[in-house]
């Protein structure tokens, strides 16, 4: 497939003008953070979330602030009865989607041998299962304009393995896998699928966690001091990743995942 120059004098325009994406999980986190820079970008956006309460709330704010089209859909992703009568709302109204941005996912950690198997398949449905639901009811518009750009939320968890926090890794290892496998599958027809591996980022969930510890602040400490940079991320700063891999700019980057995890995954020992 032959790709066009860059049209460099392009240079300065908000950088997803006229995109239409669809993000899952758009009403908390990184996945609202996502929408609000899309929305910033010039993109039209569909907001997904279990309900369409949260991500309706996001919505209204964007289109006041941005001007841009805004629609929220309310489907849990793990189902995929809601997910592709969402989509087929989401292509009815839009004629079409160029970005898929899969961000809903739950935290699932605990022993191996104390997981239910509500909670094993809580997780798997949810984190993996769920993004191939989206993609699947995504790609045969996107085939059909030999054109989409697809990012999975995937997870430090799905390069190293910190105990205890099974089986959300088993999960994050397998959309690496998902993000590879239909990164080559759909190469050549104009698809790119990538993935961002956020480490800990301060989100909603980020929250929980540390209020379901006996001391949050200590832990709060703790979790920044592990961190080269002593700090924890933001949800903007993988929303950039994501506006980043979403765009033309990368459109020779596929199949691969960018660590966003600042720089503590390359540590071996302290
Ligand atoms: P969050 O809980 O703040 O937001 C997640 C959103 O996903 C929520 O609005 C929730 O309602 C939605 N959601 C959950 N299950 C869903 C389902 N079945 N169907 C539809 N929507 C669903 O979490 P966050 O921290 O912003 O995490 C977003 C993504 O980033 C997740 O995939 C998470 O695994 C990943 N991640 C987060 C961190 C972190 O430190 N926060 C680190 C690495 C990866």
């Amino acid at each position: 497939m032959n790709a066009s120059a860059y049209d460099f004098t392009a240079t300065g325009q908000p950088r997803l003008q006229g995109k239409r994406a669809l993000i899952t999980g758009a009403g908390s986190g990184i996945g609202s953070a996502i929408a609000e820079l899309f929305a910033r970008e010039g993109a039209d956006l569909v907001l997904l979330d279990l309900t369409a309460a949260p991500a309706k709330a996001v919505g209204e704010r964007l289109m006041e602030t941005t001007g841009r089209r805004v629609m929220a859909v309310g489907a849990d992703v793990s189902s995929s009865t809601q997910v592709d009568a969402a989509f087929a709302e989401a292509l009815d109204a839009f004629g079409g989607l160029d970005i898929l941005i899969n961000c809903a996912g739950v935290n699932v950690f605990g022993d191996p041998l104390q997981t239910s198997e509500q909670d094993w398949r809580r997780c798997l449905d949810t984190n993996l299962t769920g993004a191939w639901h989206c993609i699947r009811a995504a790609l045969p518009s996107m085939l059909a304009a030999s054109y989409g750009h697809i990012v999975n939320i995937a997870s430090v968890h799905g390069h190293k393995i910190i105990p205890g926090a099974f089986p959300y890794p088993v999960a994050k290892h397998g959309l690496i896998g998902l993000t590879r496998s239909l990164g080559i599958e759909y190469a050549a027809r104009g698809i790119r699928v990538n993935s961002i591996s956020p480490g800990l980022i301060m989100t909603p969930a980020a929250e929980r966690y540390f209020q379901s510890c006996p001391d949050p602040e200590a832990e709060r400490r703790h979790q920044a001091e592990l961190l080269p940079c002593k700090r924890i991320g933001r949800p903007e700063e993988v929303a950039y990743a994501a506006l980043f891999l979403a765009g033309d700019e990368a459109r020779f980057i596929n199949a691969t995942d960018v660590l966003i995890d600042g720089g503590r995954s390359q540590i071996y020992h302290d």
